[in-house]
């Protein structure tokens, strides 16, 4: 096994929207060498130009200052107090420049020779299942010995992932919460049923050498695999309910037009990637509940090839500037049958249930874990912080909420109704 010391060369396979960014750390961090793969010298151009983009807003505090601006992410926070991690990241901290940091950046549409030389392999390509299976199984056969083989996937199984590679004791999860691995704290390392320690441990200190803008990295190690990890997991069954509501909204005469009210849940939502939100729902209709499945306006869009603002358009028509073109507007009507839905505390009490099943399952064993990986990964409090004193009320609300839905997923568990949780702390 390669030690942290000897790790120069970084493969990245994938160059969309999370490959490019993991490409950006990587490079930030220094290494000699980080390679891009992806299907096309096309899709490969187009990463690049944006991971150079990326860099050059980092080069002088005048331009950070811009970006954040422009950062949905970062706009809201206060620059100054950002500063201190700005300055210890990337090109002011390394005194170099962009052309130098690009210039450790290589593209390849083969992975036979992408990861001849890869000390550390991490894979981003679309969420399918057989699609993983296949690059893991090449990584297995091309790339050295010692490499560890990480997957950024955000829902689905590392031992399934691992299953056709030669090397299972190398193959971990390493997960970017945020579409921007600059700036979000938060990333969650999984073990496979076969991971050996020393590749989870080499994840762990890797992960945490990457630089972040909004504060010090936080790594956290699942006790054990689970769909959608801890903080996809504990948010899923919000966006399970919001998907519902948009097609009830829909079913019951309004227009998309008209749901004005739930921009930000499709600005969001195209940023993500809808064909990526698809496939995971689709994971999850499979191996954690059938409530799960893709709501029918979401089928439809992914069908017609809008998977967000990758492609320019999703919920939403993106223009080249990056803005939407087509926002809904706030329909009176609408806005009050959409509120009348999400009245209460119903998202804190679907996070508690989320959160309290995980507890139940043995994925995490302290409830105050839980909560901090949310506030480091979302800046929210996590869902025990109000659940502590709430849940009993919350109980209810969710029975009424799966009577509404048919969804008996929404669903207490029992941790939850027992409030039993409150002993894990
Ligand atoms: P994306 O659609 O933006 O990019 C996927 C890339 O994989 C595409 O460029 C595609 O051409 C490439 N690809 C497909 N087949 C390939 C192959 N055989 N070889 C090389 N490249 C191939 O998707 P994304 O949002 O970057 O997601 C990638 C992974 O990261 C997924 O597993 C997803 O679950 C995970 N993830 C996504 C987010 C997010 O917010 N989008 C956040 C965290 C993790």
């Amino acid at each position: 096994m390669v030690d942290i010391d000897n790790i120069k060369n970084i493969a990245v396979i994938g160059g969309g929207i999370m490959g490019l960014g993991i490409a950006q750390v990587a490079l930030l961090t220094g290494y000699e060498k980080v390679t891009v793969m992806d299907v096309s010298s096309e899709i490969l151009e187009r990463s690049r130009k944006l991971i150079q983009q990326r860099i050059e807003a980092l080069e002088s505090v005048e331009k950070c200052k811009e970006f954040f601006a422009s950062n949905e992410m970062l706009k809201n926070l206060d620059f100054k107090k950002k500063l201190g991690s700005f300055e210890s990241v990337g090109i002011v901290a390394n005194k170099v420049d962009t052309d130098t940091i690009m210039s450790r950046l290589y593209t390849e549409t083969e992975i036979s020779r992408g990861v001849i030389d890869a000390d550390f392999v991490i894979e981003a390509v679309t969420e399918k299942l057989e699609l993983k299976k296949g690059i893991f199984k090449q990584l297995g056969e091309f790339s050295p010995l010692g490499a560890v083989l990480a997957s950024n996937t955000s829902s689905m199984s590392i031992t399934k992932i691992a299953e056709l590679c030669k090397r299972p004791d190398k193959v971990i999860g390493l997960h970017f919460h945020t579409f921007f691995p600059l700036t979000g704290m938060l990333i969650e390392i999984t073990p496979g049923e076969k991971s050996s320690e020393q590749s989870l441990e080499l994840g762990q200190t890797i992960a945490q050498k990457f630089p972040c803008l909004t504060g010090k990295r936080f790594i956290v190690q699942l006790e054990k695999e689970t769909p959608g990890l801890i903080a996809n997991r504990i948010s899923s069954p919000s966006g399970m309910y919001l998907e519902w509501l948009i097609d009830y909204a829909m079913d019951n005469g309004f227009s998309f037009e008209q749901l004005g009210v739930l921009n930000f849940v499709f600005e969001i939502s195209d940023d993500i990637g809808l064909d990526t939100s698809y496939n995971a729902l689709k994971y999850f209709e499979e191996n954690v509940s059938p409530d799960f499945f893709p709501g029918k306006y979401l089928t439809k869009l992914v069908n017609a090839g809008r998977f967000g603002k990758k492609v320019g358009k999703g919920y939403l028509d993106w223009n080249e500037n990056g803005s939407a073109e087509n926002l809904p507007s706030l329909d009176e009507k609408a806005t009050e049958f959409l509120m009348s839905h999400l009245e209460g505390e119903i998202f804190p009490a679907l996070s508690l249930n989320e959160a309290c099943r995980l507890l139940e399952e043995g994925v995490v064993k302290s409830y105050r874990l839980i909560d901090k990986v949310i506030f480091k990964g979302t800046l929210s409090p996590g869902p025990f912080r109000m659940g502590k004193d709430k849940y009993k009320e919350w109980v209810k609300l969710l029975y009424n909420v799966a009577e509404k839905t048919g969804k008996s997923y929404f669903k207490p568990c029992e941790m939850m109704e027992s409030g039993k949780f409150l002993e894990l702390r």
